[in-house]
């Protein structure tokens, strides 16, 4: 064999010896089971058949003139060659197209458009042995004919498109892919025209190898967007998934499979059973929908991605999968019963952002909601408020309202409840009982408290509220605030930094707090008696704490919920559980105040039951400052 031929022979050997490594990881790593890994298979695949029926007719080139089978050998391996490599621009096409995902927005129509110039270059290459269009030999010397440049110029058409392909997806990819691609594309170029230019050196078959090494290693390698526990795909594959459908403008369907009890079953079975419940899981999901649509976000959350599902398909899912959660799990020798929360959710209909699908995925359930009754637009309503209260926090948006309280004895003015205020400029007003409750969860209730605190100082300060006759104000603190360490000391540095004595502030502390919480409270609640502030004990009647706890706190206050007293006026039985409270708590030496009266009839009862204070919509509901002080003009 000439020296010529040999160094070919090297060339696509060292080709084959490449895609076959590539063929034989990507088979034992098994991925292969995405449409995006089939195309790059298949490239794989048309590269090694290319290599070696090059190696065929760079061997067969010396012998053809020997004998008419050696000739025959030649043709053959020289028509396998043109058969693939048709193919081979065109399943590049596809794989782009899949890594971006372009392809689930293209009609049937379009794909059979596009492929027409595939299937007219692949019949050429087909009939070639018949009809010579593509190649012939004269006198044994391999020639081109017309169909080639055909062969080319469509070969050229899937690579441009493939690139303007890229180009236009340039923020649906994350930046390694778009470095791996561009590569790709840069390598297969260079090869092509190293190959053009030095006829004998055979680069462009290698180059390409090469260039699929890479991808291989950037794009197809799934290490490290893989969930260990499952096999299924973790946050960061989620991010660049969503991404690819938000910045496409997609329309794509979430379920959202939220746990909400498995830190239970760590307890209960004393070790990190939960990874294999997940597992247990995962493969439930998997009979469901491939395992390529499959995410977990956190441990205790899973998102199923049904793009290209039908509205009545998610359902059916997802109702199937609350049926498998109402039985049980079998784990080694115990069973457990799982509790989900299964949310759809539609993008971009309810969730516009990855964002949205993190704040989804991450949000706590809490507890005493209804299961069933968790739809996407609660949760995204959550998502929003919890928005609106980082805005107001940080432009300082929030208003205090006033209530004023009264004696109950002399019918005269007591003081005022200080209550917060959102109004937000795209949710309008939003009542603190729903917000409070969020700012709490996201760390800023202490934000609020603070506001509030501090306008109230600044009022007080002024001496109107004083002149008014108001022996104090009250002011909310929230339990999870209470108990942070430095608490007293922080309320002190604001308090002290007006003018303004400690006995006018009257802090209310709500009764419905944990059982473990008292010994922390009762300090911080002595603490602040100590400094001289007043204090109250909120929402009496609603909790079910535990008396001797609260009353060791040393309230100065009691504040009847406003439920006790509507029960009262319903029922001969919540009228007794009034009476004794009152009587209970001033037994204990405390004053008591009742909350929400708004009837004649109501001041009557309580007058009998010789209660201290009143607050109420009878005599106002909570005002803005100026409007307080008309209110007690
Ligand atoms: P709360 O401390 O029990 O406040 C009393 C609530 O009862 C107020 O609701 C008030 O408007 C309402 N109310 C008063 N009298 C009547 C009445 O006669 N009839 C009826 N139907 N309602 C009456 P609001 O202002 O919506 O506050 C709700 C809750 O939000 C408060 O309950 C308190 O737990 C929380 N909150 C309000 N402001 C603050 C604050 O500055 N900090 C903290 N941590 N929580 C606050
Ligand atoms: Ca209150
Ligand atoms: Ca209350």
């Amino acid at each position: 064999l000439p020296l010529q031929n040999r160094f070919h022979v090297a060339f696509y050997a060292a080709t084959l010896a490449t895609t076959i490594t590539l063929i034989l990881f990507t088979l034992l790593q098994r991925r292969t089971d995405r449409p995006q890994n089939k195309w790059f298979l298949t490239m794989l695949i048309i590269v090694s058949v290319n290599a070696i029926s090059n190696i065929g007719s760079s061997v067969m080139v010396g012998y053809a003139e020997e004998s008419p089978f050696y000739f025959t050998l030649l043709k053959i391996f020289h028509n396998t060659y043109f058969i693939f490599h048709t193919i081979l621009c065109p399943v590049l096409y596809c794989y782009v197209l899949n890594v971006t995902g372009s392809i689930r927005r293209w009609s049937n129509l379009r794909k059979i458009i596009v492929a027409v110039p595939f299937f007219v270059t692949e019949f050429f290459a087909l009939v070639n042995p018949l009809t010579n269009w593509v190649f012939y030999y004269d006198n044994y010397v391999f020639r081109r004919n017309w169909a080639e440049y055909f062969i080319y110029g469509a070969a050229a058409l899937y690579f441009i498109l493939s690139v303007v392909e890229i180009f236009t997806s340039w923020y649906a990819i994350t930046v390694r892919r778009r470095i791996a691609m561009t590569y790709f594309f840069a390598l297969a170029m260079g090869g092509v025209i190293l190959q053009l230019v030095q006829i004998d050196i055979k680069s462009e078959l290698f180059a390409e190898s090469l260039a699929m090494m890479g991808a291989m290693l950037a794009i197809e390698s799934e290490d490290d967007i893989l969930d260990a526990d499952t096999g299924t795909y973790n946050r960061r594959a989620l991010q660049t998934d969503i991404n690819g459908f938000v910045v496409k403008h997609e329309a794509v369907k979430l379920i959202f499979v939220k746990v909400v009890n498995a830190d239970m079953v760590e307890r209960v079975t004393r070790s990190a059973n939960s990874d294999i419940l997940a597992l247990a899981c995962a493969d439930y999901f998997k009979a469901l929908v491939p395992r390529y649509k499959i995410y977990r976000p956190n441990p205790e959350n899973f998102v199923l991605i049904c793009d290209g599902y039908r509205e009545d398909d998610v359902l059916k899912i997802s109702e199937m999968i609350k049926d498998r959660f109402l039985k049980s799990w079998r784990i080694f020798d115990s069973t457990f019963l799982l509790d989900a929360v299964v949310i759809k959710a539609d993008v971009p209909k309810d969730i516009q952002s990855v964002d949205d699908v993190f704040f989804v995925a991450d949000s706590i359930v809490p507890s005493g909601v209804d299961k069933d009754g968790i739809k996407i637009e609660w949760i995204m309503r959550r998502a929003e408020i919890e928005r609106a209260i980082r805005r107001a926090v940080h432009d300082h948006k929030f208003e205090v309202y006033y209530q004023p309280t009264y004696c109950l004895a002399e019918r005269k003015l007591h003081g005022a409840e200080a209550l917060v205020r959102m109004n937000d400029e795209t949710l309008g007003f939003v009542p603190p009982d729903e917000f409070i409750p969020i700012a709490e969860k996201i760390g800023l209730v202490e934000k609020i408290d603070d506001f509030v605190l501090k306008q109230v100082c600044a009022f007080l300060e002024s001496k109107v509220p004083e002149e008014r006759g108001m022996e104090c104000i009250n002011v909310n603190l929230s339990v999870i605030q209470c108990l942070r360490p430095g608490f007293v000391e922080h309320i002190l540095k604001i308090v002290n930094s007006y003018a303004v004595a400690h006995s006018k502030i009257n802090f209310e502390i709500t009764e419905s707090v944990g059982a473990e919480d008292y010994e922390a409270l009762s300090k911080v609640a002595h603490d602040l008696k100590k400094e001289g502030f007043l204090l109250s004990m909120d929402d009496y009647g609603t909790g079910y704490s535990n008396m001797e706890g609260i009353f060791s706190l040393d309230f100065d206050v009691v504040k009847i919920d406003k439920s006790i007293l509507w029960n009262a006026e319903k029922m001969s039985r919540g009228r007794i559980i009034l009476e004794n409270s009152v009587r209970m708590i001033h037994d204990l030496g405390c004053s008591v105040l009742v909350e929400g009266v708004e009837t004649e009839e109501q001041i009557d009862l309580l007058t009998r039951l010789n209660v201290d204070y009143l607050q109420g919509f009878y005599f106002s509901k909570p005002v803005p400052k100026d409007r307080f002080l008309e209110v007690i003009a």
